[in-house]
């Protein structure tokens, strides 16, 4: 029958192209040479299917693909485990979700009191955070370039993804707190975990045995 696999495209793509090569899963193409969103692969029958991360969540969730490879970031801010199975951790794209302030502002590395304005691409997991800290904010939602709204003057904090921490630092920001420890994962639609469970298990196994 074959899978419908859903990649997230870009660094994760690159990083989770061996591990789905370990596992035996091999584009007919090359596909950083290709501009198609689909690939079919040489054996099994599964089709890959490129996009943005944002948009993984939401191909497995309604079953256009039956398997999605994205960052836990993602999963997060889509809303986590109801509307799928997440049932792989695959150690790439490894990075944290941190609150980040001007480091002229960072009081002793604690986030100052008071009502905060706080800039991110992750507006329900910062909107849950606070809340959960009981913190007054407002979440000003950007679609990029976040690091800059503390300079500009549009935010007192920052919610985003932080690797080497260059990109702060690079901005005059500190990051604070750890919301969460982020790496690609492996979700699974629902009834396809049913319908196709074989293919399913399969599949989990080998990129299992390819990450260990
Ligand atoms: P860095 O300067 O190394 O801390 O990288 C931070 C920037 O790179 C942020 O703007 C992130 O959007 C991006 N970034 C770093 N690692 C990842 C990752 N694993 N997944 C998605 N974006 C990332």
């Amino acid at each position: 029958m074959g899978l419908t696999i859903a990649l997230n495209r870009g660094r994760i793509l690159d990083e989770c192209l061996p591990l789905l090569a370990e596992a035996g899963i091999v584009p007919v193409e090359d596909m950083s040479a290709s501009r198609k969103l689909v690939f079919n692969t040489a054996i099994g029958g599964h089709k890959l299917v490129v996009m943005r991360g944002s948009d993984v969540p939401t191909y497995v969730e309604y079953g256009a693909a039956d398997v999605g490879i994205t960052g836990k970031d993602t999963i997060l801010e889509y809303g986590g485990g109801t509307h799928f199975y997440e049932r792989l951790d695959l150690r790439v794209g490894r990075c944290r979700l941190m609150t980040a302030v001007p480091a002229s502002t960072a009081d002793g590395l604690q986030m100052r009191e008071g009502h905060l304005r706080v800039a991110t691409k992750f507006v329900n997991v910062a909107r849950q955070y606070f809340e959960e800290r009981n913190r007054q904010v407002t979440i000003i939602p950007l679609s990029g370039a976040v690091e800059i709204a503390p300079l500009m003057s549009l935010a007192d904090c920052i919610v985003d993804i932080v690797d080497t921490g260059n990109t702060l630092q690079a901005n005059g920001l500190v990051a604070l707190e750890t919301i969460a420890e982020i790496s690609s994962r492996v979700i699974v639609n629902r009834a396809s975990m049913k319908t196709k469970f074989d293919e399913v298990q399969l599949l989990i196994e080998a990129l299992r045995a390819a990450v260990d």
